[in-house]
């Protein structure tokens, strides 16, 4: 072997990492996720939600045609590639256009409506990574479809402030009206010839809104762009007056059903298939995310929605009014963590189980599954020897009893239990360790 190729072997490849944008979710953080999941899992089942669950790679058309080819979404931040019989496919960027699809493709205007139904997965945007902004996130989608009334509209934020009620959240839901396709696109060239003038001073994404997008003036966050747009013409004072009239029934329900709300007439979510209500849900931004002694961080974007009711109709199913809403779940569950500490009881083990010797370690397994079942949260480390080290870890995860089996107790049929605080070792019978140890444990909390 040439030399030049040796010392080329030997060079260890480096270990490929987290593409950027990208996280992993460490076991430390499963208690949180699982209980916003199992809250929110709840509260829409209770309110008649079916859960349903959807592919991650969709047509790039199906995005195109709903989201819209001109929003930054699909023009800069879809993950879309040829597959290998040649068809254009994306990621999905966010869920409720795969919703529309299945309510088509499964026939469900069939089924009686209104037709709810949620999903919680992954979506993909090749967005600029900063805090809280992830190139995949995972969203916790509703949709309700079939019913153009605004009740609809209440009873989806409805229940998203639940859940922001249920996780404890300080959550500040931010409604507009949008008014009709129609109505908007008038509003549009009002707006556009507020903005022409002053096109040298808005910011380079804004010169391109406005030609393309031009909706979306209203929500740029450049301190400059606020302040020019801030006496701009609003969508709100140029609703059709069906509009309007939708608007105002929404928010009656709302104040009927105590659901506090501010309006905000900066609303216009980045996507086209919106119409008339559109909402957004935010919670103070964590400190730990504002730079700098004196700044304060805009409050942050925790779930936004609204009703989309030509959106079934764009992709060739029959008319369907509906409305529907996201979560971003990394943001409310970061939320929901700096609410409540994870209770240390409801996990944290009780017992170790210590083997000494082969022939006791094969039948520790048995031990172990027997404990298990009985509801005693158990751990173990059959692979380590010693029960210095094994008393050792036993200590560190901080459970009461350490059960020790050696070669003498598994011919005597015996186990010793320990008790951790003191030190106390007591000999018991095999056949007793369970209730032993329940009884123990009950005493000790
Ligand atoms: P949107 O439909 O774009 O408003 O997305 C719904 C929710 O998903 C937002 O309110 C955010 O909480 C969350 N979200 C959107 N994009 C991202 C992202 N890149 N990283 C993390 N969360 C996101």
């Amino acid at each position: 072997m040439a030399e030049s190729d040796s010392k080329k072997k030997k060079r260890a490849p480096k270990t490929p990492e987290l593409l950027r944008g990208f996280r992993d979710i460490l076991p430390e953080e499963a208690w949180y996720w699982q209980h916003v999941r199992e809250t929110a899992a709840r509260i829409l089942s209770d309110y008649g939600y079916g859960e349903i669950q959807l592919p991650i790679l969709e047509a790039t058309s199906l995005f195109k045609r709903t989201i819209g080819e001109h929003t930054d979404i699909v023009s800069k931040e879809m993950f879309t590639f040829l597959d290998q019989g040649g068809d254009s496919v994306s990621l999905r960027p966010e869920l409720t256009a795969s919703m529309a699809r299945a309510y088509i493709e499964h026939g469900m205007f069939n089924r009686p409506q209104p037709v709810k139904l949620y999903s919680v997965g992954p979506a993909f945007r090749y967005e600029r990574p900063q805090s809280g902004r992830y190139r995949q996130h995972n969203q916790l989608s509703l949709e309700l479809f079939g019913s153009g009334e605004p009740v609809a509209d209440a009873e989806v934020i409805f229940v998203a402030r639940l859940l922001c009620e249920q996780l404890g959240l300080d959550a500040t839901i931010h409604v507009n009206s949008l008014g009709s396709a129609e109505a908007r696109e008038e509003y549009v060239r009002l707006l556009k010839e507020y903005a022409k003038p002053k096109r040298s001073l808005l910011c380079e994404d804004c010169k391109k809104r406005l030609t393309k997008n031009s909706l979306r003036l209203l929500d740029c966050k450049e301190p400059g762009c606020r302040a020019l747009f801030a006496s701009a013409p609003l969508l709100v004072d140029n609703l059709d007056e069906e509009s309007k009239k939708h608007f105002v029934s929404v928010l009656e329900h709302l104040d009927e059903s105590s659901v506090p709300y501010e309006l905000d007439p900066y609303i216009v979510r980045g996507l086209d298939y919106y119409n008339r209500t559109a909402f957004e849900i935010t919670v103070a931004a964590p400190p730990d995310d504002v730079e700098g002694a004196d700044a304060v961080a805009a409050p942050l974007a925790i779930g936004g929605g609204g009703r989309y009711d030509g959106l079934v109709e764009t992709l060739g199913g029959r008319a369907t009014p509906a409305v529907g809403m996201a979560f971003g779940l990394e943001r409310l569950v970061s939320a929901f963590k700096k609410t409540k500490p994870q209770p240390d009881s409801e996990k944290a083990p009780q017992v170790f189980l210590a083997s000494l010797g082969e022939e006791a370690t094969k039948h520790a397994f048995t031990l172990f599954e027997t404990l298990r079942a009985s509801g005693i949260r158990v751990r173990a480390s059959f692979g380590k020897s010693g029960l210095k080290s094994q008393l050792e870890l036993a200590d560190k995860l901080g459970v009461v009893y350490a059960v020790i089996l050696g070669q003498k107790e598994l011919l005597d049929g015996t186990v010793i239990i320990r008790d951790m605080e003191n030190g106390i070792q007591e000999v018991v019978d095999l056949a007793k360790i369970v209730d032993e140890l329940k009884k123990r444990l009950k005493k000790s909390r």
